[in-house]
């Protein structure tokens, strides 16, 4: 077996680290194709909608308002790893069919979790594309069952994974012959406690730098607060991420899962209305759907 070395011990690491996932095989970056949706190259995509899929009138209605104001992809948990077994655990394949109804519906791409190879055949059958959580980042059975699969791939990044072992648990999905993976920073945990997470813009520029993965950031995870959320997905857009994934609920205060996080409608629509502007000052494109009202 050929020896792939990491400079993990150095500030310095190399995109020749990284065999399929390094900079090296694609200086120009990747642009992966979901459902007609472009993720990299000038494009900037979002991906929005509740934390978990709690029924159809919660999950139709918020499909309906974000597809409105222009995201591209819903995402939805029918599968949820919650910290406590008491919590909502997801619908499982029932909310599967509740985000194949909305795809049907409003013509939007669903993005969602996949927690167990027991549940890849199921998801890949609803799904988009498959959303390896941070929980999971290192679940290796896991990565290489994703690897087979022709599905993209978003690779969400440890709350306590460098960006090192980030890049090699993306090898394990790349080197099972499945090349559309994208990667999400989400935040880390760090000694500061008064938000969920810290959110580590740094790994974007460091990231674009080491992978031609396209890079996705998850303010709302990173934040734990839904009033930084705009803030930090402006940033996000500032420093070079391709996309964004943002909870949105219709009614946060009552949400089952990750209502203080979540976006209302109206707040995700002068969102989408900030990103637009924004967009324009750093030579990005946002792209909407086309029945978008910005
Ligand atoms: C999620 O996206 O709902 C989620 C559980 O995210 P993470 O794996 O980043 O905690
Ligand atoms: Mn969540």
């Amino acid at each position: 077996m050929e020896k792939i070395t990491c400079n993990i011990d150095s500030y310095f690491l190399e995109s020749s680290s990284y065999k399929k996932a390094g900079r090296h095989n694609r200086p120009d970056g990747t642009v992966l194709n979901v459902s007609g949706v472009k993720i990299g190259g000038k494009g900037f995509v979002m991906m929005a909608g509740p934390c978990a899929v709690e029924s159809e009138q919660q999950l139709l209605s918020t499909a309906k308002a974000v597809h409105e104001k222009g995201a591209n992809i819903l995402r939805g948990g029918a599968f949820k790893p919650r910290s406590s077994p008491y919590s909502f655990q997801g619908l499982e394949e029932d909310g599967l069919k509740l985000l194949e109804e909305a795809r049907v519906k409003y013509g939007i791409p669903v993005i969602t979790e996949v927690m167990d190879t027991r549940q890849v055949e199921m998801v890949c059958k609803y799904a988009d594309i498959l959303q390896i959580g941070s929980r999971n980042m290192q679940n290796f059975p896991l990565l290489k069952e994703v690897g087979q699969c022709r599905k993209p791939v978003m690779l969400k990044r440890g709350m306590n994974a460098t960006l090192d072992e980030l890049l090699l648990a993306s090898e394990y999905i790349l080197n099972g012959g499945n090349e559309e993976v994208m990667l999400c920073e989400r935040g880390i945990r760090s000694f500061e406690t008064s938000y969920r997470n810290t959110m580590d813009l740094n790994a974007v520029p460091m990231l674009k730098q080491l992978t031609h993965l396209p890079v996705i950031v998850d303010p709302s995870h990173g934040t734990g607060h839904a009033w930084m959320v705009p803030h930090l997905a402006k940033a996000a857009m500032a420093v070079g991420a391709d996309g964004l994934l943002i909870e949105v609920h219709s009614d946060p205060q009552q949400a089952l899962c990750d209502g203080p996080q979540s976006l209302t409608i109206e707040q995700f629509g002068s969102l989408m209305i900030e990103l637009k502007a924004l967009s324009k000052a750093v030579g990005r494109n946002l792209i909407v759907t086309e029945t978008s009202i910005i």
